[in-house]
């Protein structure tokens, strides 16, 4: 799952968007808090891993301001590029750049159900934080 948090305008926020996402791209969106009023709101929501890109694009391409939830933070200053979170990561969020430095993809991360990284890594640079 991928955990992201909607932010909804004052000028969006009575529109029925989430409801008409699920109904557009047939796919379920975990609520897991939500605070709405008149002058905006933000939801606190999880989705699938596999149907994450098009609902994020979609709740974008109607206004709202989509933050995806960071599972796992890399010490740069410890990091030295070895490689070994990325052989182990089960869904591809770790993948070397072009300069062969490591670049983590939050939007795939799927965190504490995983922590994979977090053991492998020699340095001891990868925590979970979600
Ligand atoms: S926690 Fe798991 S899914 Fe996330 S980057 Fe590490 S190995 Fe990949
Ligand atoms: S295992 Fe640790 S040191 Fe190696 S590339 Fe991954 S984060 Fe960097």
């Amino acid at each position: 799952m991928v955990r992201i948090l909607l932010k909804f305008s004052e000028k969006i926020v009575d529109q029925p968007i989430t409801s008409q996402v699920i109904l557009e791209q047939k796919t379920p969106v975990n609520i897991l808090s939500a605070r709405i009023d008149q002058q905006g709101g933000e939801i606190l929501a999880e989705i699938a891993l596999a149907q994450a890109e098009k609902v994020i694009d979609a709740f974008r391409k109607k206004g709202v301001d989509v933050v995806v939830r960071k599972m796992v933070e890399v010490d740069k200053e410890r990091c030295f590029d070895c490689g070994a979170c990325i052989a182990l990561c089960p869904v591809v969020a770790i993948t070397f750049k072009d300069d062969l430095s490591i670049f983590f993809n939050e939007a795939k991360c799927i965190g504490n159900t995983c922590g994979l990284c977090v053991d492998a890594c020699p340095a001891r640079a990868i925590k979970l934080i979600g």
